[in-house]
């Protein structure tokens, strides 16, 4: 399952540099999780990253996106190979002609 930041959300800011998938992002009101994009950590760590460093404990799972560990690792597959097609500026991009 995906994660879920609850209204109890302060606006720390400490759990979106966190995430190693780039999946939460501030939201109108408050920090959002990107189901599509929240793989439970799965591929990058054993515990959600979030939830470690959240101070007010407010990211449960999110039901409305139940998930089993196989379709989470598929989900880290899939935005791996999406950041390595992800077009890469060349080497020397941006120097003046000689
Ligand atoms: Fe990001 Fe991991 Fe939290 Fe999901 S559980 S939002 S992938 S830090
Ligand atoms: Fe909100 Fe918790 Fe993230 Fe802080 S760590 S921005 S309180 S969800």
């Amino acid at each position: 399952m995906a994660l879920m930041i609850t209204d109890e959300c302060i606006n720390c800011d400490v759990c979106e540099p966190e995430c190693p998938n780039e999946a939460i992002y501030l939201g109108e009101v408050i920090y959002e999780i990107d189901p599509n994009r929240c793989t439970e950590c799965v591929g990058h760590f054993d515990e959600p990253q979030c939830v470690q460093v959240c101070p007010v404990a407010c990211i449960p799972v999110n039901r409305a996106h139940v998930e089993d560990r196989e379709t989470l690792w598929q989900k880290y597959r899939r935005l791996q190979a999406e950041a390595q097609a992800a077009p890469v500026p060349a080497a020397g991009a941006g120097k003046p002609a000689a």
